[in-house]
């Protein structure tokens, strides 16, 4: 690890025009130490921006109709809150999935929905594949070792997987980030942008989510191993107004993608059938490389699998 600054910010003005003259800010550090300590990052920043002294930022509170989730909230604390079990079961879901609790009682959710992919090529230590995320022609993962990578093509040069839990549930849910400069909805806040797995700009810093309360929802994982590990394909829907439904998958894009021929094809119900065609659906147009293929037959049980537990959870 190199020599850096640390800053310890109580407004988040301060944190934000810190982090705009080339700072990085730090949450509860789980994703960001591991990539100062492996150099991934194309320039190394030389100031940190501690967010844990600005006060209020972990609270959850009701406003109206949604709930107002500030940044710097535990996972840990979000999915044991009962507003979020009742009004939000996809998210507390998802946050529960994440990591192991010695891990989730330090990230936090906005650290979550920010932190950055996990291709092994992007993270191997000291730039040793320099790809398109961090400004390189290639992406090595297309020749190399895809199996955990994009099944339904590139975005910005890219196709490493989102790996972020909690981005499904949240966009699945309807909801909106709130940033130190604007709001922008979920489902338009994943991207790849260079190393950033967000539309963030620099200095831009999440302050709090807003999610409308929903009577159904809920969330689904595969990931290798039960303990601690990445989704390789995640999976929410959720009962919108006036009876839509929702389903997003992550682990399949470089962004969470929203998957609108399986919400179509339960437009009318969820039965067995509907919710199997609605996995065929989803499936339709995702094209393996050599080494993922296995990922489709997954995420096409898993539409079906999320869908089933939606028309069974009770509202
Ligand atoms: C062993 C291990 C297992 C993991 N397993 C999972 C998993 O199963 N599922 C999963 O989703 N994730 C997993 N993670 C990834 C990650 O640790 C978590 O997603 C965590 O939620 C990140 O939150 P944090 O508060 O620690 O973020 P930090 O590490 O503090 O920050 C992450 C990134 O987000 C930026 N950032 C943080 N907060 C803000 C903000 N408010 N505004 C703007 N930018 C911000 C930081 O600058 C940094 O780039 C795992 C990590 C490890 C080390």
């Amino acid at each position: 690890m190199r020599e850096f600054t640390h800053m310890q910010a109580y407004t988040v003005k301060e944190a934000s025009q810190n982090a705009a003259r080339g700072g990085m800010v730090i949450a509860g550090g789980t994703d960001l130490l591991g990539t100062l300590k492996d150099e991934i990052l194309p320039v190394y920043p030389s100031l940190i921006i501690d967010l844990k002294t600005i006060d209020g930022l972990d609270k959850i509170e009701e406003e109206g109709d949604s709930l107002l989730i500030g940044s710097m909230a535990k996972l840990a604390d979000v999915a044991a809150d009962d507003k979020v079990k009742k009004h939000c079961q996809a998210l507390s879901e998802a946050c529960n999935r994440v990591a192991s609790p010695t891990i989730r009682n330090m990230a936090t959710l906005g650290g979550n929905i920010c932190q950055m992919h996990r291709c092994w090529y992007f993270r191997t230590p000291d730039d040793r594949f320099h790809c398109s995320r961090k400004g390189g022609s290639t992406c090595p993962a297309y020749m190399g070792d895809n199996r955990y990578h994009s099944i339904f093509g590139v975005q910005n040069g890219c196709i490493a997987a989102s790996s972020h839990d909690t981005a499904p549930a949240l966009i699945a849910l309807g909801a909106t980030i709130i940033t130190s400069n604007r709001e922008v909805l979920a489902e338009g806040f994943f991207a790849a942008n260079g190393y950033r797995s967000c539309i963030l700009e620099d200095g831009e810093i999440v302050t709090h989510v807003r999610v409308p309360k929903c009577k159904k929802s809920v969330f689904e994982k595969f990931a290798l191993r039960r303990s601690i590990d990445f989704p390789i394909v995640n999976c929410a829907a959720a009962l919108g107004s006036g009876g839509t439904i929702q389903v997003v998958m992550g682990g399949v894009f470089p962004a969470p993608l929203r998957l609108t021929a399986a919400e179509k094809a339960v437009e009318k119900g969820i039965t067995e059938a509907s919710a199997a065609k609605a996995g065929d659906d989803a499936m339709a147009d995702a094209s393996a490389l050599s080494g993922n293929g296995y990922k489709i037959e997954i995420a096409r049980a898993m539409v079906k699998r999320t869908l089933l537990r939606l028309e069974g959870q009770k509202a």
